[in-house]
C-alpha cells in the first residue's frame, strides 16, 4: 500500500473526534473501498464482532471488484453483507419505531451520470439496497416511500419479508428500554454505508438503515436522501453518512463535502470538516466516509466509535477499526 493505513482506534474511550486517511494511488486500474457500522457507542467486548462484521463486506465488495464489477455494483454487495448482519441496524436487525415495526432507508448512487434510487420508511424486505438499486435502473423516479415502495418492490420481484421475520430480541429490547425511558427518536447506532471508487475512476454511495429507536411512523432520516446522507459524483468523489438524521439533513452534509472535494480536499481533511461543521454548528454527533476522486479515503467521527473497514487493490489484507 502507498500509505498505511493510520487508526485513531486506540484514542476511541478518551477522545471522542477521530479521523483516518489513506492512499492507494489513482492510477489507471487502481479501486479503492471503505465500508462503515455506524457512528454510535459500541460497548468494547462488541467491537470485534463489529469490525468483523466490516471486513466480511469490504472483502464481499472487493470480490466483486475484482471480478470485474463496477463501483455500483460493489457498493451494492456491501451494505447487502451488512444489511443481512443482524448486529447492524440495517436490513435484518434493523431498529424498530413506536409501533414496534421496521421502517426501513436506503440509497444508492452512481457517480457516472448521477443516477440513484432511494426507498424510505420501507416496511420489511431483507435488502433495501436492492430495492435501491431496482429503482435506480428503472430510472423513472429516484425515491419511493412506505407503502408504494414497498408496490414498487412487488413489481419487481421482491417478495416482502415474513411478519417479523427480520425483527431481532435486541431490536425488542431496544425498543423496551427507550420506552421505559420515555424518549422518542433514540440513537440506535449500526447504520451501514460504502464508498468505492472503481478500476476505471467511478465512484458509488449506499447507505441503509432502521434510523432511530422509537421514532414516529413515516419519520424519515438522512440515509436515503440525496446530499444528506448519501451522494456520488464522478467529478468529486462518494460520501455515506451517519448520525444525527436530522442535523445532516440540514446541513446537506454529503454534498457539501463532495462539493469540497470537487474543490480539491482530499478525502480526510473533508471528512474533518464535515464533523467540525456538525458538531460545531449543530452541536450534533456522527461520521462519515469518503473516497475523493483520486481514490484516497477518509473517514472521521465524533462519537465514541464508528466501526469501519477497507479495502485497496494494492493491500495484501483488509483493514478495520472503530
Ligand atoms: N442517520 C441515521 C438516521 O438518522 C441514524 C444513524 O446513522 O445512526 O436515520
Amino acid at each position: 500500500m502507498d500509505t498505511a493505513p493510520k487508526s485513531d482506534s486506540g484514542a476511541a474511550s478518551t477522545n471522542l473526534t477521530a479521523s483516518w486517511g489513506a492512499s492507494c494511488g489513482a492510477g489507471a486500474g487502481r479501486w479503492a473501498l471503505l465500508v462503515h457500522g455506524g457512528a454510535g457507542d459500541v460497548p468494547r467486548a462488541s467491537l470485534p464482532a463489529q469490525i468483523a462484521g466490516c471486513r466480511a463486506a469490504a472483502a464481499a465488495a472487493a470480490d466483486v471488484l475484482r471480478q470485474g464489477g463496477s463501483a455500483l455494483d460493489a457498493a451494492q454487495r456491501a451494505v447487502e453483507t451488512l444489511e443481512d448482519d443482524p448486529k447492524f441496524n440495517a436490513g435484518t436487525g434493523g431498529c424498530l419505531n413506536a409501533d414496534g415495526d421496521l421502517e426501513l432507508d436506503a440509497a444508492l448512487m452512481d457517480g457516472r451520470l448521477l443516477r440513484a434510487g432511494a426507498v424510505a420508511a420501507l416496511p420489511p424486505f431483507k435488502n433495501p439496497i436492492a430495492i435501491a438499486r431496482a429503482a435506480l435502473e428503472d430510472a423513472r423516479h429516484v425515491l419511493y416511500t412506505g407503502a408504494g415502495a414497498a408496490r414498487f418492490a412487488e413489481a419487481h420481484g421482491f417478495v416482502a419479508s415474513a411478519n417479523g421475520a427480520m425483527v431481532t430480541d435486541a431490536a425488542r429490547e431496544r425498543l423496551a428500554k427507550v420506552r421505559v425511558e420515555g424518549g422518542t427518536g433514540g440513537w440506535a447506532g449500526g447504520t451501514v454505508g460504502a464508498v468505492v471508487r472503481d478500476a476505471h475512476g467511478t465512484v458509488a454511495a449506499a447507505t441503509s438503515t432502521g434510523g432511530l429507536v422509537n421514532k414516529h411512523v413515516g419519520r424519515v432520516g438522512d440515509s436515503p436522501i440525496l446530499g444528506a446522507g448519501t451522494y456520488a459524483d464522478n467529478d468529486a468523489g462518494a460520501c455515506s453518512n451517519t448520525g444525527n438524521g436530522e442535523a445532516v439533513m440540514r446541513l446537506c452534509l454529503a454534498k457539501t463535502v463532495i462539493e469540497w472535494m470537487r474543490g480539491g480536499l482530499a478525502a480526510e481533511e473533508a471528512a474533518r470538516g464535515a464533523i467540525h461543521l456538525l458538531g460545531g454548528r449543530l452541536h450534533a454527533f456522527g461520521g462519515l466516509i469518503l473516497v475523493d476522486r483520486e481514490g484516497r479515503l477518509g473517514l472521521a467521527r465524533n462519537t465514541r466509535t464508528m466501526t469501519w473497514a477497507a479495502a485497496c487493490d494494492s493491500w495484501s489484507e483488509i483493514a478495520g477499526g472503530a
